[in-house]
């Protein structure tokens, strides 16, 4: 009698973290089969992704169910490929973002080229809409360019947009943002400011270009001059319409004569 009870005593011991570990185990347990299924299914997607941003997403995915996966004892055998498999896909990431930071950039002058562009400003103007602000758009065109290169050369003409990308970068607020439209035509972002401030900035900008010593040819100024058009972007007006809005007030600078910023018509 005294030694059933003893047997049960010590089987009731055992039955408890039995059932604990069944029940823990059946709630995350995946076996090598299903976790090989659940890959194949992420490299389905990442084979049909269009963009990085949507493969870094998948990738995203994959690492944060991995981690959160019990694995059966036969995939626990496997661990150290798990974790080097990790480790790539990881690696692989960064490759991409660092991809797709390079494909937004131009080359020459470091500015966002149109790629780039084409999506600060969708995150931009979202943002402006959300919070009820501005977002400014400001279309620069540098003056008697052709002029530039055929009098100085064309290496020094791609210096002079270099220039000024750099002076611009140097001189604006971190949220600011500048992007080659194409050849000598820049669209800077000025998000939160109104239209008698935009206009400020951008003749401090014409100042500080015009006053840039690393422009100077044999000792002698250059004179770099641009015209801008500047344009307040309206509650949810697409790109190309506050774009084509800046591009009408840079034709009247031009018209005007060159060298100044003209507000845009709403
Ligand atoms: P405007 O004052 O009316 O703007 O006249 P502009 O001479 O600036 O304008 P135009 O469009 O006639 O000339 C632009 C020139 O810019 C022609 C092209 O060869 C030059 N260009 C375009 N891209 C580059 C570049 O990457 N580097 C250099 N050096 N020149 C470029
Ligand atoms: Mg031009
Ligand atoms: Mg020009």
């Amino acid at each position: 009698m005294q030694v059933v009870r003893e047997r049960k005593k010590s089987s009731l011991r055992l039955v408890k973290p039995i059932e604990a570990m069944i029940e823990k185990r059946s709630k995350s347990l995946i076996d090598s089969e299903k976790y090989y299924k659940q890959v194949e299914h992420y490299a389905d997607q990442i084979r049909g992704a269009c963009d990085t941003d949507e493969i870094i997403g998948i990738l995203d995915a994959v690492l944060s169910e991995t981690r959160g996966l019990e694995f059966s004892d036969e995939v626990c055998a496997a661990q150290e490929q798990v974790k080097l498999a990790e480790r790539k896909i990881e690696t692989m990431k960064n490759e991409l973002k660092q991809l797709r930071t390079l494909v937004q950039i131009d080359q020459m002058t470091g500015a966002f080229n149109r790629r780039g562009l084409d999506e600060i400003f969708s995150r931009e103007a979202a943002r402006a809409d959300r919070n009820a602000k501005s977002l400014c758009t400001v279309l620069i065109d540098i003056d008697d360019f052709k002029q530039i290169n055929d009098s100085f050369g064309h290496q020094y003409g791609d210096h002079v947009l270099i220039k000024l990308v750099s002076v611009a970068k140097d001189m604006l607020r971190p949220s600011d943002i500048v992007a080659r439209f194409g050849g000598e035509e820049f669209v800077i972002l000025l998000p939160d400011i109104e239209m008698d401030e935009a206009i400020r900035v951008i003749h401090r900008l014409q100042k500080n270009l015009a006053e840039n010593r690393s422009l100077l040819v044999n000792n002698e100024s250059i004179p770099v001059t641009f015209s801008a058009g500047v344009a307040i972007r309206s509650f949810g007006e697409h790109q190309n319409s506050v774009i084509n809005r800046a591009d009408g007030a840079l034709y009247q600078a031009k018209r005007d004569g060159k060298n100044q910023a003209v507000p845009a018509a709403l």
